[in-house]
């Protein structure tokens, strides 16, 4: 069966999981490729099975190349002990609808499908760049273009929320999630790409730490029921992942060309992954 298809009959089937991002009310309708709320409005499924739901064009920072970047050490394994982690939680509680908000190109839920992730899932993510690439190489999600701030999202429809190294909306996290649901976030640790960016910040040491208290106090204010476990392992790199690596991450925004081109002669034989996942109930 053709992607666009496969997207309709998903659509069909399950259209509780969606509301129309204009005027929130339910999706009733799929007629061929195209998919329309009770009052009209209308949104077309692509070649490659994905949907648009942004109201408006948005900028963001992650351009192709650093896409393909992250796939390439993504699906090399760099985040595959942090998912495995996370996969216990999710398998322990329940086997619901799995929603990947900020799903990048698609390898995480990916990841977490083979290792045997049940129920319906869903990726989104704000960059189109981001989910063209997921709808190529995954057919493991239903991946679309959205904004949470524009939700095509159902409430109270799914048990588990991914919020992997990207942001949140708490407010609409809550309205999401079923009675009992939960949502994962992760956040870098201290020594998060550590290397990296002693690396690119040699002179610059305020840029070297990083904390996250700011943001785990939040978390706490909207979901008390919290549980907290922190990841940290080592990543061995080739010279091709640690030119991904250099690619794919936000730190080398920051960092002046010269310490880039200090970086690429001095290149890291291994990374530090150290981050901190929230488990938060509702
Ligand atoms: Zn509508």
């Amino acid at each position: 069966m053709k992607k666009i298809e496969k997207a309709a009959g998903f659509m069909k089937e399950h259209s509780e999981l969606f509301q129309c991002p204009i005027c929130k009310d339910s999706f009733d309708q799929v007629d061929g490729n195209s998919l329309s709320c009770i009052n009209g409005h209308l949104f077309d499924i692509s070649k490659k099975g994905t949907l648009y739901f942004l109201l408006k064009g948005t900028k963001n920072e992650y351009d192709k190349n650093m896409l393909s970047s992250r796939f390439n050490i993504a699906t090399a394994g760099l985040f595959h002990p942090l998912l495995d982690e996370l996969y216990t939680s999710i398998a322990e509680k329940q086997t619901g609808h799995t929603l990947d908000v900020g799903c990048g190109e698609g390898s995480q839920l990916d990841y977490l499908t083979t290792l045997g992730l049940e129920g319906k899932k869903i990726g989104f993510d704000i960059s189109k760049d981001a989910i063209q690439l997921a709808a190529t190489h995954f057919s493991s999600a239903f991946w679309c273009v959205a904004d949470l701030a524009q939700s095509p999202f159902a409430s109270a429809q799914y048990d588990t929320i991914l919020n992997i190294f990207s942001p949140s909306n708490y407010k609409e996290f809550d309205r999401l999630l079923k009675e009992g649901g939960q949502v994962i976030k992760v956040v870098p640790e201290k020594d998060y790409l550590i290397e990296l960016r002693k690396l690119f910040y040699r002179d610059q040491e305020e840029k070297q730490t990083y904390s996250n208290d700011v943001v785990i106090a939040k978390f706490k204010e909207h979901f008390p029921k919290l549980e907290i476990k922190r990841v940290k392992y080592s990543f061995e790199l080739t010279p091709a992942l640690f030119n991904d690596l250099m690619k794919m991450t936000p730190l080398s925004w920051g960092a002046s060309i010269d310490s880039k081109e200090y970086a690429l002669t001095h290149p890291l034989k291994r990374v530090t992954i150290d981050v901190c996942v929230l488990i938060g109930q509702k």
